[in-house]
């Protein structure tokens, strides 16, 4: 390079800083508009963590000898009970959705995931369960005088489930031992005739109820949805069909972001001999058959969670892949989604 050539460079270079001084100038400032004001109206106050994802009897599963619950024992691999837990980004107050008979190891899981330390007696901030089938309170039992005595800690739950702990033991001795705190709500229904009320068991996190069809021998059955200031989350784990009317999928996912929703079987394989038409829980192909158009729009939005321990998605790492192509993934344990 000659004196003129390198002369000629130093215009050349300011003109090229200018330009890229003038990019920077003009984009910053929108940018930084643009997240002042999302964070000003909706900046994430709470995160969801997946906390367990298998159904009631978890993986393994008591009395199974096939090759899901063999191999699992085998190799020490364990999958707990569909449970999300909540943290206030804030306050670092805990919720958790569902008291599963694994709720040591998944209260411990959320302790760990979340920098959670010196809680003692007060695990969780609160408790909101959906129904009466083992897998999703019996870890209430947990709370009482055998183990952690728990003072007050609030149960969120229908009128009807709220009932049946406080008028049977042994879960009406948490009650008279003040070691639980029951909150009834107030569900709407999925057919718009009832809106439900909504209730904050965290400051800021406005929660409904929507009473869902399925085995309600002890108590009524419900799904959430959980609003932040950004986000909606959907859980819905246990559901028998989701054609007991028009339009109760679609008011379930109404707003929603992310959907867990009950996947306990995949296509009936795993119940040989039976007609998957008569067993309750919509199987998973039935599901993103009803999705599809969603699960390619939206991938992720809808994902699966209450797996039986017999169901292929659980187990068979390809399939999963599979699912995850057509947009609807299996929940992982620790996933997290700000909300
Ligand atoms: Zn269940
Ligand atoms: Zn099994
Ligand atoms: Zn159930």
């Amino acid at each position: 390079m000659n004196r003129f050539q390198s002369l000629m460079l130093v215009p050349l270079l300011m003109v090229g800083t200018l330009v890229l001084l003038l990019g920077l100038v003009s984009i910053d400032p929108v940018d930084h508009r643009a997240q002042d004001a999302a964070s000003e109206e909706s900046a994430p106050r709470f995160e969801v963590i997946v906390l367990g994802r298998a159904q009631d009897g978890g993986l393994p599963h008591l009395g199974c000898e096939r090759g899901c619950c063999v191999m699992a024992r085998r190799s020490g691999r364990q999958e707990t009970p569909a449970c999300l837990g909540v943290r206030d980004l804030e306050s670092g107050a805990l919720l958790m959705l569902e008291a599963s008979p694994a709720i040591e190891t998944q209260v411990a899981l959320l302790h760990e995931l979340t920098g959670t330390t010196d809680r003692g007696r007060r695990p969780v901030d609160g408790i909101l369960l959906t129904h009466a089938h083992i897998g999703h309170y019996a870890g209430l039992i947990q709370l009482g005088r055998e183990v952690a005595s728990t003072e007050a800690v609030p149960v969120w739950s229908t009128p009807r489930f709220a009932g049946f702990l406080r008028e049977n033991g042994p879960w009406s001795q948490l009650v008279e031992l003040g070691q639980i705190e029951l909150q009834e709500i107030s569900p709407g229904t999925t057919d718009g005739k009832t809106a439900p009320i909504a209730f904050e068991p965290l400051p800021g996190l406005k929660v409904e109820a929507f009473l869902v069809p399925h085995r309600d021998e002890f108590s009524d059955t419900v799904a959430y949805k959980l609003r932040g200031p950004e986000k909606t989350i959907l859980f819905c784990p246990d559901v028998d069909r989701w054609d007991a009317h028009d339009g109760l999928l679609e008011s379930l996912l109404d707003g929603v972001d992310v959907a867990y929703v009950d996947a306990t079987f995949y296509d009936g394989r795993e119940l040989p001999g039976r007609n998957i038409l008569e067993v309750p829980h919509p199987p998973m192909i039935r599901t993103m058959e009803l999705l599809e158009e969603m699960g390619r729009e939206s991938p992720g939005r809808v994902r699966f969670i209450h797996l039986n321990h017999t169901n292929p998605a659980l187990n068979d790492q390809d399939l999963q892949d599979r699912i995850r192509g057509k947009g609807f993934p299996v929940a992982e344990v620790g996933e997290r989604t700000r909300i």
